[in-house]
């Protein structure tokens, strides 16, 4: 930001600016949480309280406050201490830190803007009505929260950003909200106001300029898209099946409570991955078995008797909690995460897997385990479960599922001997592709490789469902279940089970009702056999509208 016009008072002055600069910010930042928790959910409001507490941060705050307290101004002793402290976060390798630089550039600017005077008017919140009415498309260098949470829904038709990973939190709220976002589209979409664009979201493709016979093909598509999506909706509440009747459980991934009737109402046949480590990110005391017990029984009343998969706390990688810090490691994602983090101390792992027993006393609940790699690790889960059900008058309930979930390409590769004797294995594409092709999943760089429709990812999958004994039912509940044509792929690979966005539920359904299994076997024949993962997405355009 431009502070030539930044006109500095004597220190004491500077330090109420920017004491009421940062009380400002905060209150705004507090509008915003409760904003975006009736707005968008409980989830999306936990990252506006974490841009809170950044404000609170004394390592933030108080290097400012002492330069000012010795006379430099507010304004330039922010930024510089904004500047400072995203470059440091900004390179470090864990991909959570790097994200959070983004945070601190967010945050920061919000004070900056206070200091300077322009307070949230120049924000481009509610962007879109520049054009007098007309729906625009919003061409940012990173969509932050605040503007993914104050987008105008009538006025945005698009948003894209020329850099910034797919995995960033204002993306991911832009797109729980709705709006179509293509990330990182580059330099090309730098382009002067009121150029024409178009934006195929679904296809990550950005039309600068396009012509008017690309336009008029453009527009055909999105109608034909509308229509399809009233279709699908219209149908969604039938159960998955293929179009020759292969029954096909599509089901939704969820964090949040509030996340669940949602779900339900767009068809889910239940939730096939609840996120502990999600559901409880904004707790800072672990809670007990008896608040467990009651959020758990809040979502699985929301399913209406459908059944619920709960994860156990997958904390580690890029996912910290509060109450269950993790060893600091040089590669987190290869280090002490998931179940890995409870074999020194098991105690919060027992207490979860007794909340887990007493729900699924009441409601259908299966367990699911994350980050197992050997045999000798499900044998030391199941004893834990034991000793959890032991707590119980009536012991295990009947109903209690167990399965693992393979995101370790060890573990899939040995899917014999791991599920021996258990309920259900359930795919984590999202990690079994980065481990699998050694690609980071968050990091903008390596998106192109880090690719879950890679041909090795999808003969590893089959793999799975080759040598998974019986009765063991293998579901796949990565973000690959989210894209339908995909999702479909993956049943012609032998999966059973999908769960997926829970705003996808219908889309993976409809797709599935247009497609009989010997087709769908074929296509997957052929992108088992294909040279890359641009090559299987090009075999799957044919499912897609
Ligand atoms: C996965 O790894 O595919 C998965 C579903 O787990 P998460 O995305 O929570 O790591
Ligand atoms: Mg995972």
């Amino acid at each position: 930001m431009d502070l030539s016009r930044y006109q500095p008072g004597p220190p004491e002055q500077e330090l109420a600016r920017l004491a009421d600069a940062v009380g400002g910010a905060a209150g705004e930042l507090r509008a915003l949480a409760s904003r975006m928790r009736a707005v968008v959910g409980e989830e999306e409001a936990a990252v506006v309280e974490a841009h809170l507490e950044l404000l609170r941060d004394p390592a933030l705050l108080d290097p400012v406050r002492d330069a000012v307290a010795d006379g430099e101004p507010a304004a330039p002793a922010w930024q510089r201490q904004v500047t400072g402290l995203n470059e440091q976060l900004a390179a470090l390798s864990d991909a959570y830190q790097r994200d959070r630089a983004r945070d601190v550039t967010e945050v920061g600017g919000r004070v900056l803007r206070r200091l300077v005077d322009q307070g949230e008017d120049a924000r481009p919140d509610g962007a879109g009505d520049s054009t007098g009415g007309e729906p625009a498309v919003l061409v940012l260098d990173d969509l932050d929260v605040g503007t993914a949470a104050t987008l105008d829904g009538a006025g945005v038709a698009g948003v894209v950003t020329l850099r910034g990973g797919a995995t960033g939190h204002g993306v991911l709220v832009a797109r729980a909200r709705g709006f179509p976002v293509i990330t990182g589209a580059g330099q090309d979409a730098d382009v002067p106001d009121g150029t024409l664009l178009a934006v195929d979201a679904r296809r990550q493709q950005l039309h600068v300029g396009p012509d008017e016979p690309t336009w008029r093909r453009l527009a055909e598509l999105r109608e034909s898209r509308r229509q399809r999506r009233e279709q699908a909706l219209a149908a969604a509440r039938e159960p998955g099946r293929t179009a020759d009747g292969v029954r096909v459980a599509v089901e939704a991934n969820l964090g949040t409570v509030a996340e669940a009737g949602p779900a339900v109402a767009a068809g889910a046949d239940g939730c096939g991955l609840l996120r502990t480590e999600v559901l409880f990110a904004g707790w800072r005391q672990t809670p007990t078995v008896a608040e467990q017990v009651q959020q758990l029984t809040v979502v699985a009343e929301a399913l209406q008797g459908r059944p619920l998969t709960v994860r156990t706390w997958d904390v580690g990688g890029d996912k910290p909690l509060p109450f269950l810090p993790v060893p600091v490691a040089a590669n987190p994602f290869l280090g002490v995460r998931g179940l890995r983090v409870f074999r020194e101390a098991p105690g919060p792992l027992v207490d979860q897997l007794e909340a887990v027993c007493r729900v699924a006393a009441r409601y259908p609940v299966r367990v699911l385990v994350p980050m197992v790699t050997t045999r000798a690790e499900v044998e030391w889960t199941l004893a834990r479960l034991d000793e959890a059900a032991g707590r119980l008058p009536g012991g295990r309930p009947d109903g209690l599922e167990v399965g693992v979930m393979l995101e370790v390409p060890g573990a899939a590769l040995r899917v014999a001997e791991l599920s021996a004797g258990l309920d259900f294995v359930s795919i984590g594409s999202n990690d079994l592709t980065q481990y699998l092709l050694a690609a980071e999943r968050g990091n903008p760089a390596l998106a192109e490789l880090a690719d879950h429709a890679d041909p090795a990812v999808l003969r590893l999958v089959r793999t799975v469902c080759q040598e998974v004994p019986d009765p063991v039912q293998v579901a796949l509940c990565g973000d690959a279940a989210s894209d339908p044509a995909l999702a479909a792929l993956l049943v012609g690979l032998g999966v059973r089970e999908l769960s997926a966005t829970a705003a996808t539920v219908p889309d993976v359904k409809a797709v599935l009702r247009r497609s009989a299994l010997p087709e769908l076997e074929a296509l997957a024949r052929r992108a088992g056999q294909a040279g890359s993962a641009a090559e299987v997405r090009q075999l799957l355009e044919p499912l897609r509208d």
